[in-house]
């Protein structure tokens, strides 16, 4: 009798172990349901030479690119100095023009930054742009009495906007404005606008280091490399999601002569390209034009007026070199 109760408390132990094992091996090698693998978003590039710079335009919907070019081929219509029917262009042969909604915005924002600037940013430098040869890239020394002759013809105080019918006007004959340090940043923008009316919420526009990042990448910030100019290599790396970098620097555009060098952005206090020992200037902000505008007088005021300009603006940030 204890002989059997033994054996049937050794067979219910043999039961109780080999069912355990049984599930155990049932829970490891059993197949768990197969998650479908996720789709890698496939993301359409596009390019097109607008504005005098190489655009590049990266988005998951194909129609972006398209949309983006023909918004930025209006702007250029109406701001490029060097398009002879060009709102920019008719108002520096005419010295007065009634503008579009479009232009007169940029216009009066321009003249903000110049204020902000204490006039370090200054679209009417266009005469000195010239004389230096940057415009047609005929790049000369002027004589001092031509830089004082035409530094009597700069200065946005001499620029008069009448709001109640967007009538623009030079005070002095000879003016003449150039939008290079703040149209593409425009145009960025209203490209992103026409984008976002087309219900398109992820893009990433890039005009020739003028950059803005619309919405994310599949989920994460859109990763963009910060280059150092006169290295040719990456020196960082920013995240962006709605955000517009736009960097100014000396390299762009220069000349040497007796063996100094001469950049394309010109002080407009002195009449002489700038010389604040700064080689760029990368500025991260909220709208393109704001970058745009900032990056450039940054480079013309040096590191600490800079600096100081730029706690006016404490979304901004900023990255000298
Ligand atoms: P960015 O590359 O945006 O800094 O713009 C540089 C361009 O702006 C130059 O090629 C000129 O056409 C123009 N520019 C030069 N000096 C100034 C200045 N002090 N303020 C505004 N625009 C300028
Ligand atoms: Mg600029």
């Amino acid at each position: 009798m204890a002989f059997s109760l033994r054996i049937r408390r050794y067979l219910v132990i043999f039961l109780i172990t080999g069912w355990a094992i049984s599930l155990a091996y049932f829970l490891l090698h059993s197949k768990k349901p197969r998650q479908p693998p996720e789709a890698p978003v496939r993301l359409y590039r596009d390019n097109r030479l607008l504005m005098g710079t190489f655009w590049e335009v990266v988005s998951p919907r194909k129609e972006s690119g398209p949309i983006v070019f023909t918004e930025v081929k209006r702007i250029e219509n109406l701001l490029s100095k060097y398009l002879p029917d060009s709102e920019v262009s008719l108002l520096n042969r005419a010295g007065k023009l009634k503008a579009t909604p479009d232009t007169f915005y940029v216009l009066k924002r321009a003249k903000e930054f110049w204020q902000e600037s204490s006039g370090a940013f200054d679209i009417t430098i266009a005469p000195l742009v010239e004389l230096w040869g940057f415009t047609g890239q005929k790049y000369n020394l002027p004589s001092e009495d031509s830089i004082k002759a035409a530094l009597k013809l700069v200065g946005c105080d001499k620029i008069i906007l009448h709001e109640k019918d967007n009538v623009v006007e030079f005070k002095f004959p000879g003016m003449k404005i150039d939008l290079g340090a703040i149209g593409k940043g425009f145009a960025v923008d209203c490209a992103v606008k026409i984008l976002k009316e087309n219900g398109i919420d992820s893009c990433l526009i890039n005009a020739g280091g003028q950059i803005y990042a619309l919405g994310d990448k599949s989920g994460s910030c859109w990763k963009v490399a910060i280059q150092d100019p006169r290295r040719q290599e990456i020196s960082g790396t920013l995240e962006l999601k709605d955000q517009s970098v736009s960097t100014s620097g000396d390299y762009e555009q220069f000349f040497f002569k007796d063996g100094k060098r001469y950049c394309h952005i010109i002080n407009p206090k002195s009449g002489y390209p700038v010389n604040s020992g700064i080689t760029s200037v990368t500025i991260v902000a909220d709208s393109a034009l704001e970058a745009d505008a900032l990056s450039t007088a940054v480079f013309v005021l040096g590191k600490e007026k800079g600096e100081e300009l730029l706690k006016k603006f404490p979304r901004v940030t900023a990255r000298i070199l």
